[in-house]
């Protein structure tokens, strides 16, 4: 099964084949900050399950995380997906864009300890 990803506007949007290899959400500082909500969902793809990306992207590299490039909708600013030295030979795609085709639920709340306290998570969900 193939998954798309696609901004806000419509215009940008990635397409992957298959599950994530990673499927997890953060509640760093840095998470909320880029998505403007209570968690970052991330889910992690093999280079190798890219099948296509469309649209024009800008991208933006993190002071804090040099080895981290995000790219977003030139248009309307949407983060599709991103690279980082963490993850290498990987693609992390921003989980809520994936609109008509949704994943499973996330694995792992990382960084759960900065989690805000409203937003409750299932129980048997890992906890890092
Ligand atoms: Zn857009
Ligand atoms: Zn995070």
């Amino acid at each position: 099964m193939n998954r798309i990803a696609a901004c806000c506007c419509g215009t940008t949007s990635i397409e992957l084949s298959g599950d994530p290899q990673t499927n997890v959400i953060c509640s760093c500082d840095d998470c909320k900050k880029r998505t403007g909500s209570a968690v970052g969902w991330s889910a992690y793809f093999n280079n190798t399950q890219v099948v296509k990306k469309t649209g024009h992207t800008e991208t933006y590299e993190p002071a804090k995380s040099p080895d981290q490039v995000r790219y977003f909708c030139s248009h309307c600013g949407s983060t599709l997906y991103w690279e980082t030295g963490s993850f290498p030979n990987m693609t992390g795609v921003a989980g809520g864009n994936f609109t008509h085709t949704p994943l499973a639920a996330p694995e792992t709340s990382y960084r759960d300890e900065n989690r805000c306290r409203w937003f409750e998570l299932p129980a048997e969900m890992q906890k890092n």
